[in-house]
């Protein structure tokens, strides 16, 4: 995750010293010139800054049309946003296992695709990308929305495209934790004209009185406020100007890694894109060689990555809104099953293998050292 920086401090400043922070004012620049941008580097028509993660799967969902009885499939393993997002426009979240790749498993898209179900939400978890050409493939017989969360892998491939960039609507996050960070932050991508129009409408509230409402057929609906700020805008632009060295070096360094850890006869967790892979995942027969591995310096076991794990996400397993009245839950066509037992082959996996840092902020010679020293026998 990237320090916040010179650069970062500069291009603020130049927005601050513009006087006027507005998106929508007669003199900003900084988010239209970071959407366009951030569209092509991705390889998208349309990009939307919005100012959260979780507001770019909502908006997404909500300008697809997904809404009350339709179910959304989500994977096990995702930040709860994920599934949280399904609930925030009355659609409830269905459990999907994943793999050993650590992403949505397609075969139990498949065992889970119901009458009901408008949508699937891949997760391409720390920057692991998901199987995506069985998932269009899935999506495309049964007529079914793909909204890829990339929230967690900005700026990476699968294969030769970009994560985000491939499904109907592509939802990234700029939080302090991701790989564009501005502390919070962002954004949308989608190829379909409909779809954009109406996710620009719901992340300004509808409001009729901008310009860009009158180049559109599409009537006005009732939407939220998602808008970002010109400061925020600035230190996008400076920020995606480093996205492509850095997972570029995330690559070089899982590449040492990688090698020192297989010839040392670990396992590897299988990728979906391992000519580009920017992170690491190495995978045991067993949890307590996970949990011996774990102890390590630089190592995480995914089943202790908290609210990432289903079984931890408290609100979502107890079917509470806000609002009685307003629980997606009493809409929905029949009973959904968050036990623990439903993704039991998730937690498997998820106990058996184990994250190792790249060490982003370390050079190459000293990731050499690294991976030695983790690479020992157990
Ligand atoms: C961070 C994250 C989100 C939400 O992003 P925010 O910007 O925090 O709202 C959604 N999904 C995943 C997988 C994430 O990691």
């Amino acid at each position: 995750m990237p320090k916040i920086g010179v650069q970062d401090w500069l291009a603020a400043s130049q927005s601050i010293l513009s006087g006027d922070l507005y998106r929508y004012s007669s003199t900003a620049h900084h988010l239209d010139a970071f959407e366009a941008r951030f569209a092509a580097a991705m390889g998208a028509k349309h990009a939307l800054a919005l100012n959260s993660g979780t507001s770019a799967l909502v908006c997404a969902l909500a300008a697809a049309g997904v809404g009350p009885g339709d179910e959304v499939l989500v994977p096990a393993y995702t930040w709860m946003a994920t599934a949280a997002a399904a609930v925030m426009v009355g659609a409830v979240p269905v459990l999907v296992d994943i793999d050993e790749s650590l992403t949505i498993d397609p075969a139990d898209i498949a065992r889970k695709i119901t009458p009901h179900t408008r949508a699937i939400i891949p997760v391409h978890m720390i920057n692991l990308p998901c199987a995506m050409d069985e998932i269009m493939a899935l999506a495309g017989r049964h007529n079914l929305f793909v909204i890829e969360d990339a929230c967690q892998a900005v700026g990476v491939r699968y294969k030769d495209k970009f994560c985000g960039a491939i499904g109907d609507a592509g939802a990234y996050s700029f939080n302090a934790f991701k790989n564009i960070n501005i502390g919070e932050g962002g954004a949308l991508t989608t190829n379909d004209e409909r779809l954009f129009v109406r996710a620009r409408n719901y992340h300004d509230l509808g409001a009729p009185i901008r310009n860009h409402d009158l180049t559109s057929n599409e009537p006005p609906m009732i939407g939220a406020n998602m808008r970002l700020t010109e400061l925020q805008g600035a230190m996008l632009n400076s920020q995606l100007a480093r996205l492509d060295p850095m997972v570029r070096e995330l690559c070089a360094k899982r590449r040492i890694m990688a090698d020192a850890l297989q010839q040392a006869g670990f396992r590897l967790a299988p990728h979906h894109t391992p000519e580009h892979a920017a992170s690491l995942v190495v995978i045991f027969d067993t949890a307590e060689e996970a949990e011996t591995f774990a102890e390590r310096s630089q190592v995480m076991r995914l089943l202790d990555s908290s609210k990432h794990v289903y079984t931890n996400w408290e609100a979502i397993l107890a079917k509470r809104t806000f609002h009685p009245k307003m629980n997606p839950w009493a809409w929905a066509h029949r009973e959904i099953d968050y036990s623990a037992e439903s993704c039991a082959r998730s937690l498997d996996i998820l106990g058996r293998s184990c994250r190792v840092w790249l060490g982003q902020r370390y050079p190459a010679p000293l990731m050499r050292l690294a991976a030695k020293r983790l690479a020992r026998p157990l």
